[in-house]
């Protein structure tokens, strides 16, 4: 029976249950309707959250929900943050993808008000006496998470001042009930589609030489669909996310997430890609070490799983390419043999 707790990230009313012990530790799953569900050990509560700021704890409830289902431990926490939220455009974006997914085309709905997030906020932080109904605000809770808004302020901005004044993808029928126009819908084809993005492919990996042929085979399958392969090494500390990350993914049309080793950054980056609907392909090495550390949401995903030999590479290699040409297309790129070269790193 799940039990009635306060979420440990973002202290909304949410539930805890037990899901199983691991090495004599009890771990428990979390389902939170801002945070959505994550895991976490029983005897790490999350204790030093409070201590990051308001604001970066709401970042890290959004950034939990693209991860979906994720191990929250104090260290995933420290290496996590500080996160740098989307900006005001791709909130906009998600918040139109929100609505576009709620309700159907040319629907009227209605959305929240400044003043009742602002109250809503309160009342989840236990600011306030406000009386509340809980089940009456998770949808609301859901679309803050979503959208990474932390309060009623920047929400009027997002939506309001952006969304419908500007961009004009939303109508008002009257008072708090809307609907999308057709710049809405226009918009919502032009992020499915992402012509004006350029055709290439971020490698997210664990960045260790031992990886090399890996990236390798990564970097040959990205060039042999026609498109440009891009890897950061930032120099930053491993499993940090800085601006280059960021800026790579928003530029590319596609990123290959390999979980092999079960890198931090990983699954931000692999979040953070699907977020702005970018297509995403799940790789991991064929090693039990690594199947068994996937975290369940990942899971799901149609992974290809990868041997670490001259088949089992060549394998992944015609699987990526099928993979890129079916979904965004064969790209335009082409390469010279030493121009090919110049995007492989030295093996071993
Ligand atoms: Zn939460």
């Amino acid at each position: 029976m799940p039990t009635e707790i306060r979420c440990y990230v973002c202290n909304s009313p949410a539930q805890e249950k037990f899901i199983a012990a691991e090495a004599g530790e009890p771990i428990s799953g979390i389902t939170c309707p801002r945070c959505g569900e994550y895991r976490i050990f029983d005897k790490e509560p999350l204790d030093n959250i409070e201590a990051k700021g308001r604001a970066q704890r709401l970042f890290f409830s959004s950034w939990l929900r693209e991860q979906g289902g994720i191990l929250v431990s104090a260290e995933l926490v420290d290496k996590t943050i500080p996160i740098t939220p989307p900006t005001v455009h791709e909130k906009a974006v998600r918040l139109l993808r929100w609505f576009t997914s709620k309700h159907p085309a040319g629907h009227h709905f209605k959305v929240p008000g400044e003043d009742q997030i602002n109250n809503i906020v309160r009342w989840q932080f236990e600011e306030s006496n406000v009386e509340i109904d809980p089940s009456g605000v998770g949808w609301i809770l859901e679309l803050l998470g979503e959208c990474w808004i932390n309060d009623g302020f920047e929400y009027y901005m997002v939506f309001n001042d952006y969304a419908v004044e500007e961009m004009k993808w939303f109508f008002q029928v009257k008072d708090q009930t809307y609907r999308i126009g057709p710049i809405g819908f226009i918009q919502i084809e032009k992020e499915r589609s992402h012509p004006d993005l350029e055709e290439m492919i971020f490698i997210a990996m664990w960045m260790n030489p031992k990886m090399n042929r890996a990236y390798n085979t990564f970097a040959n399958a990205v060039m042999d669909a026609g498109y440009k392969p891009l890897r950061v090494d930032t120099g930053h500390p491993e499993g940090t996310i800085d601006d280059a990350i960021i800026s790579g993914i928003r530029h590319a049309k596609g990123i290959v997430a390999d979980f092999t080793r079960r890198r931090g950054g990983v699954y931000f980056e692999a979040g953070f890609a699907l977020g702005l609907t970018r297509l995403v392909i799940y790789t991991c090495k064929d090693a039990k070490a690594d199947r068994d550390e996937l975290h369940f949401d990942v899971e799901h995903r149609p992974f290809i799983f990868w041997k670490d030999t001259n088949p089992g590479r060549l394998a992944l290699k015609r699987k990526i390419t099928e993979r890129i040409e079916a979904h965004l297309g064969k790209g335009h790129q082409s390469f010279t043999e030493t121009e090919r070269n110049g995007y492989l790193l030295p093996e071993e």
